[in-house]
């Protein structure tokens, strides 16, 4: 019986570039190509859509770290512009490139836990299987009063 997952837990195993679903099988095959079924509990993640927005995310957070870092030593300490562009031009392209792969996986967990685009019907079948084994306990409680009936 499975667990149904989270939007957080499916959110941090998309980050952390692992099988929203399992959290063990790997989310990408390589740099951003996310794996079209998951190694360990074959969830199929063909639907995903991330397209531009883990690009856009990646950019906002980066951007409001990188500017104000900038400006903060440009006021404290006015360095020539070449010594700044050679600081924060590399600090910008690595933690973009190091943030952008974890950001994706977050989106595809995002998109996968709430049933987005195709995921609708692996949302269902979720779902599903949920409310089977949730019926299945209440049958099981149900059988085990009976027979604690029975017995008294
Ligand atoms: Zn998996």
């Amino acid at each position: 019986m499975t667990q149904p997952v989270s939007l957080a837990q499916a959110v941090l195993r998309g980050f952390t570039m692992r099988c929203p679903n399992c959290g063990k099988g790997h989310l990408f095959r390589r740099f951003l190509k996310v794996v079209d079924h998951c190694e360990v509990c074959d969830e199929d993640y063909t639907p995903q859509r991330a397209d531009d927005f883990p690009a856009y995310l990646v950019i906002v957070v980066v951007g409001h770290v990188v500017v104000p870092a900038l400006l903060a030593v440009e006021m404290a300490y006015a360095p020539p512009a070449w010594l700044q562009l050679a600081i924060w031009l590399p600090v910008t392209l690595f933690s973009s490139l190091a943030l952008l792969q974890p950001t994706k996986g977050a989106i595809v967990g995002l998109q996968w836990q709430t049933g987005m685009h195709d995921f609708a019907q692996s949302k269902n079948r979720r779902s599903a299987n949920s409310t089977r084994s949730t019926e299945s306990t209440k049958a099981n409680t149900n059988t085990t009063s009976l027979k604690s009936h029975a017995l008294i």
